[in-house]
């Protein structure tokens, strides 16, 4: 069997810079557009996805045609579009009704400052995207197209930073595309939020979504040698702080090495079949061991997506934001939202998993420990265990509501805890904003699960991009959200989404 490490990087992908206008402004004018789009490209060129300039679009078949082409590409993630001259839009209809892919519009021109005392017709003739740029906007709006809006020179940080955002949205949008999603075994009995409709998953998000038994991951750990398993425990011993009990040759060793076997044919069976995210049930792990616990901790944070309890939902988010915050500090996790400190005016909560956070979320070295575990009635299993560094984070969720998904994000800081000294697992320690009792009220009120994914890589920003990408409802709570705000926009938004689906 061929096998295929994940990849978790921008490095593969590229957008196109177009720039529209028409052949009437004969060869000179034609000249100095191309030279300064170039230029206007080279300013993209610090960026992570790298953005590769395209030759000036004159009219609609070159128009459609590129946008074809684009389709074509897995590679070219989506399309930066400036009209530095008029383009009359009309040429862009096919085009856009074709292409497929993210869409930037970049409001720009080519010089900050005005010669004023320079300004002739020539130069008006050259530099008019206020209102070529304004042709442009309004056929993407009459046609429907989903797009991110960017106004402003390449020079300012703040453009910038907006263009990276939505590159890293596109490149989610490019994994989630093609992520093929493993569950072992099926949701935890009679819960409800983790449950929704796969087939439309795999239509809104392009997810592959499909359940192996749980013999079959056996299987692969089964197959696992006493020397890799050797291999990887040296691996543990050189990332981690081992507890001593699990040390080669102190008690409990067995346990860390049959932790090892787990995620050798964990890795294994995931690369065999090229998934991106997988999801377990702790009703149904067949003869293994344990839990996954470490093997899953690990896996997540080298950019695979998990969900506990057979959510792939949440599976789905934790790969997608993996890769968006590619090459970021940070890392994106599993997260539950766990228990309450009530303290008024200093409330906190408390997340963790049984399990399963990853270990992305902490830049110190976790501890490496074996506990008991009252649920699943196995061996006990090997987890690291950690507290999340302080810092900005973003929890994020995502709820079947029946005619579409929900993504409901909470924009969080993450706080130093307190000694945790009995609690065995990873976790994070929060203040949501705008403040715990709205935080909470209108998560409640938007029927957002208790599964989510915490990324401390990304904000706000990028997730939006991607639900405009992605054409999925997200409501956000931030420091701006009243309860009495967010159950408006809850009601509009139920209307809304069901008007733009079509009746
Ligand atoms: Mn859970």
């Amino acid at each position: 069997m061929t096998r295929t490490p994940l990849a978790t990087t921008l490095d593969a992908y590229e957008v196109w810079f177009v720039t529209g206008s028409q052949n009437l402004y004969g060869e000179e004018t034609l000249r100095q557009v191309a030279e300064q789009s170039q230029a206007v490209a080279d300013g993209l060129g610090g960026l992570p996805v790298k953005v590769v300039w395209k030759p000036v679009l004159k009219d609609s078949d070159s128009i459609r045609r590129l946008a074809l082409e684009v389709n074509g590409r897995d590679d070219v993630i989506g399309v930066i579009a400036w009209m530095h001259t008029f383009s009359p839009a009309k040429m862009w209809i096919a085009g856009l009704d074709a292409l497929q892919k993210p869409l930037l519009h970049l409001h720009t021109q080519a010089n900050v400052e005005l010669p004023w005392a320079d300004i002739d017709f020539d130069f008006m003739n050259l530099n008019q995207a206020a209102h070529g740029d304004r042709e442009f906007g309004y056929i993407q709006t009459r046609l429907g197209v989903a797009r991110k809006t960017v106004v402003g020179h390449v020079s300012n940080p703040a453009v910038l930073q907006q263009v990276e955002d939505w590159q890293r949205a596109a490149a989610g949008w490019a994994a989630s595309r093609s992520l093929k999603l493993a569950r072992f075994g099926d949701n935890m009995r009679y819960v409800a939020v983790t449950e929704g409709d796969k087939t439309e998953a795999e239509l809104r998000f392009g997810v592959q979504v499909n359940t192996w038994g749980v013999n079959e991951l056996v299987a692969a750990v089964d197959q696992v040698t006493d020397a890799d398993v050797d291999a990887l425990v040296e691996v543990y011993l050189a990332e981690y702080d081992v507890a001593a009990e699990l040390l080669p040759g102190a008690d409990r060793h067995q346990n860390l090495r049959d932790g090892a076997a787990i995620e050798l044919g964990l890795r294994s069976f995931l690369e065999e079949g090229g998934f991106g995210a997988f999801t377990t049930s702790f009703e149904d792990l067949g003869t293994l061991k344990q839990l996954p616990g470490l093997a899953v901790q690990r896996l997540m944070a080298e950019g695979y997506g998990f969900g506990a309890e057979g959510d792939w939902k949440t599976a789905i988010l934790v790969r997608v934001a993996n890769v968006m915050g590619a090459g970021l500090p940070g890392g994106a996790s599993l997260m539950e939202d766990y228990t309450y400190d009530l303290v008024p005016g200093a409330e906190r909560i408390l997340g963790a998993h049984m399990l399963e956070v990853s270990p992305s979320l902490t830049s110190a070295k976790p501890r490496l420990e074996v506990h008991a575990l009252g649920i699943g009635g196995k061996d006990d299993p090997v987890r690291l265990v950690f507290t999340a560094d302080a810092g900005p984070a973003l929890v994020v969720a995502m709820s079947d509501m029946r005619d579409r998904f929900r993504l409901v994000a909470n924009v969080v800081q993450n706080v130093d805890a307190p000694d945790l000294p009995k609690l065995p697992v990873g976790r994070a320690v929060w203040e949501p904003a705008p403040d715990f009792a709205t935080s909470a009220a209108c998560w409640l009120a938007a029927g957002a699960a208790h599964h989510t994914v915490m990324t401390t890589a990304v904000g706000i920003d990028v997730f939006r991009d991607f639900a405009e990408i992605a054409k999925t409802e997200l409501v956000v709570i931030d420091e701006d959200t009243t309860v009495r705000g967010f159950q408006r926009e809850l009601r509009w938004n139920q209307a809304y989404y069901r008007l733009a689906q079509g009746l």
